[in-house]
């Protein structure tokens, strides 16, 4: 069985096909680091990170210096042992980025040797998921036209993107829900949101008819006393998705009752914390969604496994890879439209 010999990071920068547009924040490129662990017996594993600034505090730039540090405390490692490396990058809790695309690899490199997918390692709970696809903030116009193009696409859940103008946001939601019939709707606020204008959104929402799947972040990060206002007052699930980066902040949250939905992104939580969200929601009652950060399909590949082996989620957001300029395919999996196959 392989031992760890060498650990390389490459950076690599994909660009969207269109600025993406959310809260405070848009974003023509993303710059990640293809992460490749070799084995002394030849083999591979790929990873990806998709460091984010504005939610996990990470740059690509500073996360490369980490390679030779890596590789010397991963290095010499069996891979059948990988809850020790698990533990190792446990530690990097400023680059929670960095730890999935390397726990993710080692995963990729042990199902390369024993000739098992990386989504059988995790359980095989199913071998078919969908996922939604994303409107960014633009004109009400513009979102209209673009969510109507998702329709048409296929895809049956839409993300929206909102918060940056209240009044606007409630228009363009309802136009979407109009020319969008039969779709369900995600929409993320976020954290733009103050939690009386974030109870104004919903029950405005709510009162013309049209109904929201889930409400994710729709406060800032550490204001956990505003999401379970939210939640106590919304007539739609509340989710977390910036307030719950490791699992001790999921531990939080449920202790508090702050949430009806955990968005889950390996980005934020890396393959170790993600699989104790996943047992930590599952005991408690509280309902999962998988997000993704600007993972292109090699990254996307991670999330894609991952739920497929855990089967834990209600709802997939993976769609960063169907909006960056088309590179090659990197991802272990089909994707037809909104549905993805092993
Ligand atoms: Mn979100």
């Amino acid at each position: 069985m392989g031992k760890i010999v060498d650990v390389t990071f490459t950076l690599k920068t994909y660009k969207y096909e269109k600025p993406f547009h959310i809260t405070n924040s848009i974003s023509k490129e993303a710059t990640n680091i293809e992460i490749k662990v070799i084995l002394d017996n030849g083999i591979t594993g790929y990873g990806e990170a998709s460091p984010s600034y504005r939610v996990n505090g990470e740059r690509a730039e500073a996360l490369m210096a980490m390679e030779q540090f890596i590789k010397e405390q991963i290095a010499g490692r069996d891979l059948r042992d990988y809850r020790h490396i698990f533990e190792i990058t446990d530690k990097l809790l400023s680059a929670p980025s960095i730890k999935a695309g390397i726990q993710y690899a080692v995963m990729d490199a042990l199902s390369e040797e024993i000739g098992l997918e990386v989504y059988r390692i995790l359980g095989g709970a199913k071998d078919t998921i969908e996922t939604d696809k994303t409107v960014g903030i633009d004109t009400v116009e513009n979102m209209v036209k673009e969510a109507v193009k998702i329709r048409n696409e296929g895809f049956n859940v839409i993300k929206i993107k909102v918060s940056e103008d209240l009044k606007k946001d409630i228009e363009a939601v309802l136009q979407i829900a109009e020319a969008t019939k039969g779709a369900e709707y995600i929409v993320d606020a976020n954290m733009g949101y103050t939690p009386k204008e974030a109870i104004h959104f919903v029950k405005t929402i709510y009162s013309k008819g049209v109904d929201i799947a889930i409400f994710e972040q729709p406060v800032p990060a550490h204001h956990i006393d505003g999401l379970k206002f939210v939640r106590f007052h919304s007539p739609f699930p509340v989710a977390a998705d910036e307030s719950a980066r490791t699992k001790y902040d999921v531990f939080r949250l449920i202790k508090s009752e702050a949430v009806d939905f955990i968005n889950i992104k390996l980005m934020k939580s890396g393959l170790s914390d993600a699989l104790a969200i996943v047992e930590m929601a599952n005991t408690a009652g509280v309902k999962l969604m998988i997000g993704c950060m600007g993972e292109s399909s090699l990254g996307i590949n991670q999330s894609v496994h991952f739920a497929l082996g855990t089967g834990a989620f209600l709802y997939h957001d993976l769609d960063s890879h169907l909006m960056l300029i088309k590179e090659e395919f990197r991802g272990k999996f089909r994707q037809e439209g909104p549905r993805i196959f092993v």
